[in-house]
Parts: structure tokens; C-alpha cells; sequence
């Protein structure tokens, strides 16, 4: 278990409701598990996404995590039901002035974007720095006008994010350069993703998080938001990003990929235990 002593280790399994898990969730939920033996382990239910969450994948999950014979403490904690502290963790962002509103679309990104700014690789493009309204503007309220806007975090230009993950090592990310200004809030009344993991890890007191490694660049913007969330001093959680799995033709698995979804596996009769191993 690895967390020191003033620390006792709390992990959580994270899936999102969007479809079945498959085997490369598996492997993630087993190694999440694993690191958490002997300590505490939560399950936080991330159906924020309305359009694409169903209550019938959330049940798929449960069963499907039970059935990998992994488990967690009760309640599971859903994130659908926590929207007062994302408000809450939006509304403390705003009085430190650390974001600021945002109407530019998709489609103004990817035009602004054909040009030389794009990060490699990135997960969201590199937001120009010259759409930033001037630090010191004065902010619209957040009054429910104010929560049907899209809100940025203003990353602190120049500035590098740096962890030590416990499987990758050493990690960093110049802030403006590696990624921009993202979205924590958006116009539909919801977190993004980043507030709301962030908002949750930080809540429930996890001391590592075991995830996949295709969101090692998240880890440096939700590093941000721990930052400005956490009490002083309270460290942020550690980082293990897990391997991805392939398909034979070198595609990360994903959940269209049915054939390796766990449902289909447990009704073949297959062992959790052989893939577990
Ligand atoms: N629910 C997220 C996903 O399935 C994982 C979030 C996390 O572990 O931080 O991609």
C-alpha cells in the first residue's frame, strides 16, 4: 500500500456510465484496487455527462466491478448528485478571479487553431492567450445567468506543473504552452470533468489516483484546481497512470470495441481471474 503512515491510503475507481466497461478498464480497476489493499477504496460514479451516460450502464459497471470480484466501500458516491459543492468550488475560483467567462465556440477554437498554437497531441486545443480578457477585468456574477455561460480557469502563463508519478516518474507541464485556459464550467449548468474530479478528489480525502495514462495531461490542470481548492498545506492526491491496452491493430480499446467488453466476456464464461492476470 503505498502511502506513508500520516496518510492512510484512499483510492477510488472512477468509471464514467457512457458504455460497457471492457478489458482495459479492468485492468485499470484491478491495479486501482490492488494499490489500494489494505487501505480504504471508494467508487465515484462520474455521470456528468448527460447526453451520454444511462442508468443502465452505471448498473453494467457495478456488476461488472463485482464480478471482476473487486470491492469498495458504500455509498457509492455519484457526481450527479453533487452539483451544490461544484457550484461551490466555481464560486471560490471566481472570487479569487482565477477564471473568467467565455462565449467563444467549438468552431472559433478550431478556426483560431488551424494556425501554429495547437499542442501535440493534445485533448483540448491550446486556448490563444490574446481571447483572455485582461486579468484585472472586472467579472460578471454567477448568478444563474452567470452559471449558463461557459467559465475558463486562467492557467498561470509560463509557469510549470510538475509530479512525480508512480509508475511514469518525473512529470511536467508548462502552463500556455503544454495547455491553455480550460473550460471548468459549462453552459449547460455542470462542471467539466476537471472541476469535478478535482472538486471530488480533494473532498473525499484520496491520497492516489489510479487512472489511465491518457489523462496525464488532466492531471496537470486538475493539479491547478488543488491548488486553489485544497486547504494550505493539505497535499494534493499521488498520481499512478496505468497503462492503456491495444487492439491487434494498435487502436486503444474503447467501448465500441464489444467483443471486449466485460459483459460479453463474464456471459462467454470466461474467469475474472485469467484476465485479471
Ligand atoms: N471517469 C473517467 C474516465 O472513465 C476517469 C476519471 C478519473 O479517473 O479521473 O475516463
Amino acid at each position: 500500500m503505498p502511502a506513508s503512515r500520516s496518510r492512510p491510503y484512499v483510492g477510488r475507481l472512477a468509471p464514467s456510465p457512457t458504455g460497457l466497461l471492457h478489458l482495459g478498464h479492468a485492468r485499470t480497476f484491478a491495479l486501482a484496487a490492488a494499490r489500494a489493499a489494505g487501505g480504504r477504496l471508494l467508487l465515484r460514479m462520474d455521470d456528468l455527462d448527460g447526453a451520454r451516460c444511462r442508468p443502465e450502464f452505471a448498473a453494467a459497471a457495478l456488476a461488472d466491478l463485482a464480478w471482476l470480484g473487486l470491492a469498495w466501500e458504500e455509498p457509492v458516491i455519484v457526481q450527479s448528485s453533487r452539483l451544490p459543492a461544484y457550484r461551490a468550488a466555481l464560486a471560490r475560483l471566481h472570487a479569487a478571479g482565477l477564471v473568467y467567462p467565455c462565449d467563444r465556440s467549438r468552431k472559433d477554437l478550431a478556426g483560431a487553431l488551424a494556425a501554429p498554437h495547437e499542442a501535440a497531441g493534445d485533448d483540448e486545443p491550446l486556448y490563444p492567450a490574446a481571447w483572455r480578457p485582461p486579468a484585472a477585468t472586472p467579472l460578471p456574477p454567477l448568478d444563474p445567468a452567470g452559471l449558463a455561460r461557459n467559465w475558463r480557469f486562467r492557467v498561470p502563463e509560463g509557469e510549470t506543473v510538475a509530479f512525480t508519478d508512480a509508475r511514469l516518474g518525473p512529470r511536467a507541464a508548462v502552463c500556455g504552452r503544454d495547455f491553455g485556459d480550460f473550460l471548468v464550467w459549462r453552459k449547460d449548468g455542470l462542471p467539466s470533468y476537471q472541476l469535478a474530479c478535482a472538486v471530488d478528489d480533494a473532498a473525499l480525502g484520496i491520497t492516489e489516483v489510479v487512472r489511465g495514462e491518457d489523462l496525464v495531461r488532466s492531471t496537470f490542470r486538475q493539479l491547478l484546481l488543488l491548488a486553489a481548492l485544497l486547504p494550505p498545506g493539505a497535499p494534493p492526491p499521488g498520481y499512478f497512470h496505468a497503462p492503456l491496452l491495444h487492439d491487434e491493430n494498435g487502436t486503444r480499446l474503447a467501448k465500441r470495441h464489444a467483443a471486449l467488453a466485460l459483459h460479453t466476456l463474464r456471459a462467454q464464461g470466461v474467469e475474472p481471474r485469467t484476465l485479471i492476470a
